[in-house]
């Protein structure tokens, strides 16, 4: 029996190209609108995905190629913005665990009395408890990461909290809020939809997210930059793969 891929997901090409690039016997297959690039990495089936930007794409994304190659891992990755005043463009924070940033309850108000913001209260809708989070990270997966910190040389790693969500945050007030309030390291648009499909579908999952932006620190967001820290990124995301191939056993108990 043919072994199960690695699922490794990016939403935008600049996420991407490097790792597609890196497949061999690289076949490319198309289904609805979303693209899937199999082939092989030392030896070992991977399937690299595009999954498009937000967690509707992703969600669809992530549900069809579970469907279609039965991944025993997936990886998802690329950009964020940074939360907080410690991460800087460069760094990487691997995602232990997410918290859904656009889900809110909000409190009655009549006709009249007009909107605010800061009473919306997060709040995610599909799990048991009043909470937040809802999912973490493989434990293995987080332990390859952790061994590799060090062959990364363009910034920080660090491990803990993804937001993840449909916005992209500018104002540097609402991201200290978050970043107090929920202990957040950066913000994204996927990564929610796929744990939360990862999850029920009981598959190892992890996220790995470069910093492209950080508002608080006027660290602004450049395509030409971001294209490079992408493809940084990717370069570290190939290690994780590597080393995965290398444990592969571990994953199939
Ligand atoms: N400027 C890019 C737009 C990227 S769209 C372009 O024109 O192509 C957003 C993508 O970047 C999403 O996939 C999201 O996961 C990621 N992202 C990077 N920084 C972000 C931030 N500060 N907030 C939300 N998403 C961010």
């Amino acid at each position: 029996m043919e072994e199960k891929p690695i699922l490794i997901q990016g939403a935008i090409d600049i996420e991407l190209d490097y790792l597609i690039n890196i497949i061999k016997e690289r076949e490319e297959v198309e289904i609805g609108t979303y693209k899937y690039y199999k082939g092989l990495i030392d030896g070992y089936p991977v399937v690299v995905s595009k999954t498009k930007i937000g967690q509707t794409n992703a969600g669809a994304a992530t549900s069809i190629a579970i469907l279609k190659y039965s991944p025993l891992l997936i990886i998802n990755q690329g950009t964020a913005g940074g939360h907080g005043r410690i991460i800087h463009k460069g760094d990487i924070v691997i995602g232990k665990d997410y918290i859904n940033l656009t889900a809110f309850r909000i409190n009655r108000r009549e006709e009249g009395s007009g909107s605010d913001l800061s009473g919306w209260k997060m709040r995610a809708f599909y799990t048991d408890k009043q909470h937040h989070i809802y999912n973490v990270a493989d434990e293995r997966l987080l332990k390859i990461t952790r061994e590799l910190k060090d062959e990364y040389k363009n910034g920080t790693i660090y491990e803990g909290r993804i937001a993840s969500g449909e916005i992209w945050n500018r104002e540097s007030d609402r991201i200290m809020y978050i970043y107090n309030t929920y202990k957040t390291l950066c913000e994204e648009m996927e990564t929610g939809a796929v744990y939360t499909i990862a999850k029920n579908f009981n598959i190892p999952v992890i996220g790995i997210r470069v910093i492209t932006n950080n508002e608080v620190l006027k660290e602004i967001y450049d395509n030409e930059c971001a294209k490079k820290l992408a493809t940084d990124c990717q370069m570290f995301v190939e290690k994780v793969v590597k080393k995965s191939i290398k444990n592969i056993n571990e994953f199939k108990v």
